[in-house]
């Protein structure tokens, strides 16, 4: 999970003018609703990726109908594709799971219960279509906003926690929030809801057992060479932030006592470990 740049509030209205001359169906939407937008856009902004439906509905039915329809003209070849574009341009992992390439435009409150913001690219944030499809199923307004929610950025909330059987070296891991960290509870209410919603951990456990059999492939042998990977693949990651779950899994790796050239050695021979259903 991690934390995306703001389209500018300028950007957002400038596109104003293109949405209004791009309703050329419906012909409903006229300069004076131009201001209607302008003030809607700018009180999304200014609180921080949020309207009521009251406020959506300051437009007649027609005209959020009709800029409902418009978000078709952000597809490939159309008047409004380039904000799909620039918006994609800057994003290349989801940032609701960091797992997949973000490829499909999420609509952070959604386009059918607030019409008015279908192309406001404040509201258009660039994901997974795994992450995308399974939001539907939760509550629209218990999710983080990858552009207005940086609070997030610099606190390290999401947690592994690395075991290890003394026995026979047999490694398991189990992922958390922790919550008291966050400190805002409507925030941490927000990471929790997103990351049981798209059934983030799950999801996880594949992708840590893959990144670390990938990066136990090339067979290690000593603690050092194990450290000195371990290090370099965590360096390669630092641009998603410090919540991304490869970072986050790395460091824990690095950090924890539990992970040694033994289990390296053993996690290498059995290719998976087992995570006794912790999370599943
Ligand atoms: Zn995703």
């Amino acid at each position: 999970m991690w934390i995306l740049p703001k389209p500018l509030l300028d950007e957002a209205l400038a596109d104003i003018a293109n949405v209004i001359a791009a309703d050329t169906e419906a012909k409903v939407l006229g300069p004076t609703d131009s201001i209607t937008l302008n003030k809607l856009y700018r009180t999304y902004d200014h609180n921080s990726g949020t309207i009521t439906e009251v406020e959506d509905k300051t437009f007649s039915l027609t005209k959020r109908t009709a800029l409902y329809n418009l978000y078709d003209k952000t597809q490939l070849g159309q008047s409004l594709s380039y904000i799909r574009a620039e918006l994609m341009s800057v994003v290349d992992i989801c940032p609701m799971c960091g797992i997949m390439p973000s490829s499909q435009l999420d609509h952070l409150m959604p386009r059918k219960d607030y019409k008015s913001l279908s192309v406001c690219r404040l509201n258009l944030v660039p994901t997974c279509g795994v992450c995308n499809n399974k939001k539907r199923k939760g509550d629209p307004s218990g999710f983080v906003h990858a552009y207005y929610d940086h609070k997030l950025e610099n606190i390290p909330f999401f947690e592994i926690e690395i075991h290890s059987n003394p026995i026979n070296h047999r490694m398991s891991w189990k992922f958390s929030i922790n919550r008291a960290i966050i400190a805002d509870n409507a925030l941490a209410d927000k990471v929790e809801h997103q990351i049981s919603v798209i059934k983030l951990f799950r999801r996880l456990y594949k992708e840590t057992n893959t990144l670390l059999a990938d990066i136990l492939s090339s067979n290690i042998t000593s603690q050092h060479q194990l450290d000195t990977i371990l290090a370099y693949e965590y360096g390669k990651y630092e641009r998603y932030g410090m919540n991304d779950w490869r970072r986050v899994f790395l460091k824990s790796l690095i950090d924890s006592p539990c992970f040694s050239i033994a289990e390296a050695k053993e996690y290498a021979l059995k290719i998976r470990p087992i995570n006794g259903g912790v999370n599943a």
